[in-house]
């Protein structure tokens, strides 16, 4: 407690003895002026601290969700941002060229599709094709399909927005290739295309029928498919050991495509394991039509996150599944985890329990799907410790207790994850 007496420093000479914090002069002159206008200038480190921690920064995943939404779905690395770039130039011609030449036609290859563009998400990927092939006109789809998904993304909403009018079809539980044929014929509808959404997050279970992909491909609009989670190919031919048997129903890009969708839509955060962004591939006039409209312009990406999309193609197209974080992560056996779990409880000493877990996709995909994992149990709520360590490690606290999920921690952190360890839990037990 500050004595009654003692005189608070100048703002100017407070701020300056935080300067070990790295953080610009005017935000330390800020949090001084609010320590010292609250009568408590000995508070200025916390409020640093605080600070910091609003602060956009890398955090240590160890909840066990690989697509956390608030840890910005999928880890995928940013490229250097400190360099030009060849964006909008051909480097055959030296002509004006495309961004959209590079990431997004690789994409297209991995996936079998004739052309493809990236927009910021999959929401805007929604938008775009709405308006540019649609507005104006009708959009059949399913009742079963009228989804949210996370994060306020509503079919009949984003429909609205885009200027096309939803004609809705079937009955929420059962809906057939009929009733959108019925929609499609119907001339009043005046139907431009029917869409598909993957119902990511939820299930609807019991008494349900809904047409294939292959049973609408020849309906006379064009079939669009938002598929959401940006499953590139359901061989995974990018596994080695094939397939995971976790992704049983998930729609794939190359298979939605094979059975007759001229589009398919999904994000790159997601199961494609990329920067946040959206894609459209498949029919090549119908890609170029979505290109020209003014709508692209506004929802275009920049070139950091398609130059990470770049990287990230050619590894699908490399095959090499363990250079894409999340199918690393997804695939680690579990044996290795518990033997990662191990060698952090014998370096850390007592207090922890050596555990099987579940892990989740998380990201608003698969619901119901968890996979076997290993990790560390402390009994006790640690959640705010490890969080306010830095790194902050993010944890999972059940009926009071904490634990450490290690398939979603990178094993280059188990040293820092060894260090939180015994500061935060062996700190507080001494
Ligand atoms: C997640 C999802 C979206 C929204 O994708 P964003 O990339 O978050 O905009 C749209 N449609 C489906 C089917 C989804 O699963």
């Amino acid at each position: 407690m500050a004595q009654p007496a003692e005189r608070p420093p100048s703002v100017d000479k407070l701020a300056r003895s935080l300067a070990e914090s790295g953080l610009p002069h005017p935000l330390l002159v800020d949090v001084a002026r609010e320590a010292i206008a609250a009568g408590d200038h000995n508070s200025a480190a916390d409020r640093v601290a605080d600070l910091q921690r609003s602060l956009l920064q890398p955090v240590i995943n160890a909840t066990g969700v690989l697509l956390h939404t608030n840890l910005g779905r999928a880890p995928w690395p940013s490229s250097d941002a400190g360099t030009y770039r060849n964006l909008e130039l051909d480097l055959a011609t030296g002509d004006r060229g495309s961004r959209q030449a590079h990431a997004p036609s690789l994409l297209a290859k991995a996936c079998g599709a004739e052309a493809a563009i990236v927009v910021n998400n999959c929401a805007a990927a929604v938008m775009l094709v709405l308006g540019a092939l649609a507005k104006g006109r009708g959009v059949a789809v399913s009742r079963g399909e009228l989804v949210e998904i996370g994060g306020g993304f509503r079919v009949p909403e984003v429909m609205e927005q885009s200027g096309a009018t939803l004609i809705e079809v079937g009955t929420t539980n059962r809906t057939r290739r009929a009733d959108f044929a019925n929609a499609v014929d119907d001339p009043a509808h005046d139907v431009a295309l029917v869409m598909q959404v993957h119902q990511s997050n939820y299930k609807i279970v019991g008494f349900t029928e809904a047409p294939t992909t292959a049973q609408l491909s020849d309906l006379d609009v064009p079939l669009v498919a938002d598929i959401g989670s940006g499953l590139l190919d359901e061989a995974c031919p990018w596994l080695s050991a094939g397939p995971p048997a976790w992704l049983k129903d998930e729609p794939a890009a190359r298979q939605t495509l094979e059975a007759g969708a001229d589009l398919v839509l999904f994000s790159g955060d997601k199961l494609l394991g990329g920067p946040q962004s959206g894609i459209i591939a498949g029919n090549a006039e119908l890609v170029a039509k979505c290109a020209r409209h003014p709508l692209a312009r506004a929802l275009r990406p920049g070139g950091l996150v398609l130059a990470s999309l770049q990287e990230l193609a050619m590894a699908y197209l490399r095959r090499d599944g363990d250079a894409i974080p999340f199918w690393r992560m997804a695939s680690v056996p579990v044996a290795e985890l518990t033997q990662r779990a191990q060698k952090l409880h014998d370096a850390t000493g007592s207090g922890s329990k050596v555990i099987d877990t579940m892990s989740v996709p998380g990201g608003g995909t698969l619901p119901s799907v968890e996979f076997a994992s290993a990790g560390l149990s402390y009994a006790g709520n640690y959640r705010d410790a490890f969080r306010n360590f830095s790194p902050p490690i993010i944890t999972r606290v059940v009926d009071d207790t904490t634990v450490l999920d290690l398939r979603t921690v990178d094993p280059d952190h188990d040293e820092l994850l060894a260090e939180a360890i015994t500061t935060t839990v062996i700190g507080s037990l001494a």
